[in-house]
C-alpha cells in the first residue's frame, strides 16, 4: 500500500509526511468519517471512477450524522479525487477521503475543533482476493451482533463504528473463513463486516433492506442491474437459515465488489461455487463499471 502523494489539509504532499498528532481527538474517540471510492480503468483505456456523486453525497450524509462540518464543497472534494488519481499516475485504484476531528483538546465535550480532510488513493485489488471473486469464499455469522440502530448510527461510514466489524471479521479469521455476516438486533441477516449481502432462492433475489446496514452504493447499483436484466429484487429481510437452504448468495461492496459466497456456517450454498445468476450479475457490473455500456454512462465520472 502506497502512492506517490496523499492529499491532506488543502494540498498533495509526499506519502511519508502525511502524519498526524497522536492527541488527534480522532484517535481516541473515533468520530470521524471516511468512504471508499474504486477507480477502474475502462475498455478504452480512459479511467473512470465509479459512482463518484454518490459516494461524495454519502460522505457528506455521514458528516452530518455526527455533526462534522467538512470545510470543503462537494464539488471541491469531488475535483480532488480525480485529481488524486492523476497526481500519482494511476489507472485504476481506490480512493479513501477521510474527515476527522483534529488535535488541540481530549475529552468526549470537544466545542470548538477542526475538522481536517485528508484524500488518500492507493492500487488495491480483489478485498476478498482474486481467487475469492473467481470461485467463492466462505462465511460465518458471527456472534457479533450489527449495532442496533438506536446505539449506533448505521447509515454512515463512521471510524469508530468499525470495532464492531473487526471483532467480527477477526473471529470469522480465526475459525477458518473469509468473512463474517452479522446479524442485527432481531436476529435477521444484517450485514457482513465491509459488505452488504444478497441472496437468491428460486430466480427472486433478496437483500436486506435499508434497516441495520450500510445503504451501500454497489448494493444499489446492483439492485439496478438486475432489475434491469429482469430479475425479481425484493428488499425484505431473511433469517441465517434462509441463506444456508439458498441457491446463491453473493456479497457486495466497493472494495468487495460482486463476491460469490459459497459456503455459510459450514453449509455449502447450492453447488458450493458460484451461482449462475451472481456471475451474470458480477459480469454486468464489472462491464459497467469498466464503461462498456452506454446506458450506465452517468454512473462514471472520468477522470
Ligand atoms: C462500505 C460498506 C458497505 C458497502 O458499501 P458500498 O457503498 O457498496 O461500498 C457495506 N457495509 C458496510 C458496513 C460498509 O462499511
Amino acid at each position: 500500500m502506497r502512492a506517490d502523494k496523499i492529499w491532506l489539509d488543502g494540498k498533495f504532499i509526499d506519502w511519508d509526511d502525511a502524519n498526524v498528532h497522536v492527541c488527534t481527538h480522532t484517535l481516541h474517540y473515533g468520530v470521524g468519517v471516511f468512504e471508499g471510492i474504486r477507480c477502474y480503468r475502462c475498455h478504452d483505456g480512459k479511467s473512470a471512477i465509479f459512482m463518484l456523486n454518490e459516494h461524495i453525497d454519502r460522505f457528506f450524509d455521514s458528516a452530518h450524522i455526527v455533526q462534522l462540518d467538512i470545510p470543503y464543497t462537494k464539488e471541491e472534494v469531488k475535483q480532488i479525487c480525480k485529481e488524486i488519481v492523476k497526481v500519482n499516475k494511476f489507472n485504476e485504484c481506490y480512493i479513501r477521503p477521510i474527515a476527522f476531528m483534529g488535535d488541540g483538546q481530549l475529552g468526549l465535550y470537544v466545542k470548538e475543533f477542526k475538522v481536517r480532510l485528508a484524500i488518500i488513493s492507493w492500487v488495491w485489488g480483489a478485498y476478498l482476493g482474486d481467487e475469492g471473486l473467481a470461485n467463492g469464499i466462505r462465511a460465518k455469522v458471527s456472534s457479533f451482533l450489527r449495532h442496533h440502530v438506536d446505539s449506533c448510527m448505521t447509515k454512515g461510514k463512521i471510524c469508530g463504528h468499525y470495532v464492531n466489524s473487526i471483532l467480527a471479521k477477526r473471529e470469522a479469521i480465526a475459525a477458518g473463513y473469509d468473512e463474517a455476516i452479522m446479524l442485527d438486533t432481531d436476529g435477521y441477516i444484517s450485514e457482513a463486516s465491509g459488505e452488504n449481502v444478497f441472496m437468491i432462492r428460486k430466480d427472486v433475489i433478496k437483500t436486506t433492506p435499508l434497516t441495520s446496514i450500510l445503504p451501500g452504493i454497489t448494493r444499489a447499483a446492483v439492485i439496478k442491474l438486475a432489475k434491469d436484466m429482469g430479475y425479481e429484487v425484493k428488499e425484505e429481510r431473511f433469517t441465517r437459515d434462509e441463506l444456508y437452504i439458498a441457491d446463491e448468495v453473493f456479497f457486495t461492496g466497493t472494495a468487495a465488489e460482486v463476491t460469490p459466497v459459497r459456503e455459510v456456517d459450514g453449509r455449502s450454498i447450492g453447488q458450493g461455487k458460484p451461482g449462475p445468476i451472481t456471475l451474470k450479475i458480477q459480469k454486468k457490473f464489472f462491464e459497467v463499471a469498466r464503461g462498456m455500456h452506454e446506458e450506465y454512462r452517468d454512473w462514471l465520472t472520468y477522470i
